[in-house]
């Protein structure tokens, strides 16, 4: 371990979840979604593993993110989805990375900064994040026939994103697949006839076949991680240890009060660990006194507040010494918490426990 911590990410486990998920989508195209660092497991070396796994696209939403990944290599299919203004079209369009346009001015900016470029269009079903809505839904579709009947642009693509896939009950689902049913006729109404229509994330991957179109995006499902305990993805398994080593171990007598605040007290003589990792790795602050820790082979309770740099756990009498592995979280195998079960104690979704890991970590990809 080359730094106080450090997350073993498995690849092999990757693709292997890749593949699983070909299952569930047949007969869609796959993207694999590596933005946000790859949710925290590492961009550049998951786009690496995706590709080898012949993933069909990979998406991004920065432009940014876009062009570090052809800075390290990348060639493949490109979705990027949240440019602002000002963004380096150019460049974006020059390394063959495909935007997304939401309104007409996005489009005639991206029109303007290629040779008739491949553009994307979003709608907005119900989300109300990007993508036009309504009249500027109808507007983008009348500037996007016109502008490629000129051969100023080519429309590869339309897609939307789900506000509540990973509650396939929502009423939202059904209302926003009907909306973009309506949103794909208008456009061929209009001349348009993107190859690619794509709507579903992990969850409506799983849940939903009558989303799947041409394409799916798949995110979370790809980590190992179901979008949502209630939303179970068979086959897949977590690709990310999060782990380190015992830097203290004491015996503390009852009545010793642990960090900052004195929030947790010890009710009986006890072995206090130290655990490296605190907020600065990304770790919850929010589940002191409540996460826990995988320890020889079980589980030890995170006691008192979660600080910057370390975290106290209590290991009762087991035997401790310094140096001892500790998991933070992992597939479970060995006893230890899953990135859900911080999530649980944390009081959000997965998503952020493994998208939160940042600061001092080294990570090690196998
Ligand atoms: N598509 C878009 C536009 C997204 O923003 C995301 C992630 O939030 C995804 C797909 C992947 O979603 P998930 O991680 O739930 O599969």
């Amino acid at each position: 371990m080359s730094a106080n911590a450090e997350l073993v990410i498995d690849l092999d486990q990757y693709r292997a979840n890749l593949a699983a998920l070909r299952a569930h989508a047949p007969g869609a195209l796959q993207m694999a979604v590596v933005k946000a660092n790859a949710y925290g497991h590492g961009m550049v070396p998951v786009a690496r593993a995706a590709r080898q796994a012949s993933v069909d696209w990979l998406g991004v939403a920065t432009p940014a993110e876009a062009l570090e990944l052809r800075a390290a290599g990348d060639h493949g299919p490109l979705l990027c989805w949240l440019a602002v203004p000002g963004a380096p079209f150019t460049e974006l369009i020059g390394a063959d990375v495909e935007m997304t346009a939401s309104g007409v001015d996005q489009l005639e900016a991206i029109a303007a900064a290629g040779d008739r470029p491949r553009v994307q269009l979003k709608v907005d079903t119900g989300l109300s994040r990007n993508g036009a809505f309504g009249p500027h839904w109808d507007d983008l579709v009348a500037a996007a026939a016109r502008m490629q009947a000129a051969g100023r642009i080519e429309v590869t693509g339309v897609w939307s994103h789900f506000a509540s896939a990973d509650e396939p009950e929502h009423p939202a689902n059904d209302h926003q697949e009907a909306v973009f049913r309506a949103a794909v006729d208008q456009l061929a109404a209009a001349g348009v006839h993107p190859a690619l229509r794509h709507l579903a994330n992990s969850a409506a991957a799983v849940t939903r076949p009558s989303s799947h179109f041409d394409l799916v995006r798949l995110g979370i499902a790809t980590y190992g991680i179901a979008p949502d305990p209630a939303v179970p993805v068979p086959d897949v398994r977590p690709i990310l240890t999060a782990r380190t080593v015992l830097a203290n171990v004491k015996r503390v007598p009852a009545g010793s009060s642990v960090s900052y605040g004195w929030r947790w007290s010890a009710d009986r003589e006890t072995t206090l660990g130290l655990v490296p990792v605190g907020y600065g790795e990304g770790i919850h602050r929010t589940a002191s006194n409540r996460a826990q820790v995988g320890f020889a082979g079980g589980r030890a309770p995170v006691r008192g507040t979660i600080c910057m740099d370390q975290l106290v756990v209590d290991l009762g009498d087991r035997p401790a010494r310094i140096g001892d592995p500790v998991t933070v979280f992992g597939p479970g195998d060995d006893g230890e918490p899953t990135a859900q079960d911080w999530a649980d104690a944390a009081g959000t979704i997965a998503y952020e426990i493994v998208t939160r890991l940042a600061g001092r970590w080294s990570r090690t990809y196998r």
